[in-house]
């Protein structure tokens, strides 16, 4: 008897859903403006904050993105504006998947898929 299965593994870590469990949708969302923080209390339970500035240093966006990888060949950076000073001021749910956030320098092209806020929350959190 042969029974073949191809378990490749070579593929893109996006568009997994079944890699996540499903406790990663958020139950309450919070947005704090005047503190730049979000909570998010998941639907297990666990509460997670976020400070937006440390959000927009991880920015999903193909911009972003491509500023931190090209971070990696030449480090040398020349910032116009203070990236601390950089705040929401205003934030949208993106279907029942992500969340986006408009900051004061206009970008708003970075949407946060919940399974990455998750994932963040798990690697800040570290182990107890
Ligand atoms: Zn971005």
């Amino acid at each position: 008897m042969m029974t073949t299965q191809d378990n490749s593994t070579d593929k893109p870590e996006t568009d997994n859903p079944s890699e996540e469990p499903d406790d990663a949708s958020p139950a309450d969302l919070k947005v704090s403006m005047g503190a730049q923080t979000l909570r998010i209390q998941w639907q297990d339970g666990l509460t997670s904050e976020f400070s937006l500035p440390q959000l927009r240093r991880v920015c999903p966006c193909a911009t972003c993105r491509t500023e931190r990888e090209k971070k990696h060949d030449n480090p040398l950076q020349i910032l116009k504006t203070d990236p601390s000073s950089w705040r929401v001021t205003n934030a949208q749910l993106v279907g029942h998947y992500a969340i986006q956030f408009v900051w004061s320098d206009g970008h708003n092209a970075g949407i946060y898929d919940f399974r990455m806020l998750r994932k963040l929350s798990k690697e800040s959190s570290g182990s107890a």
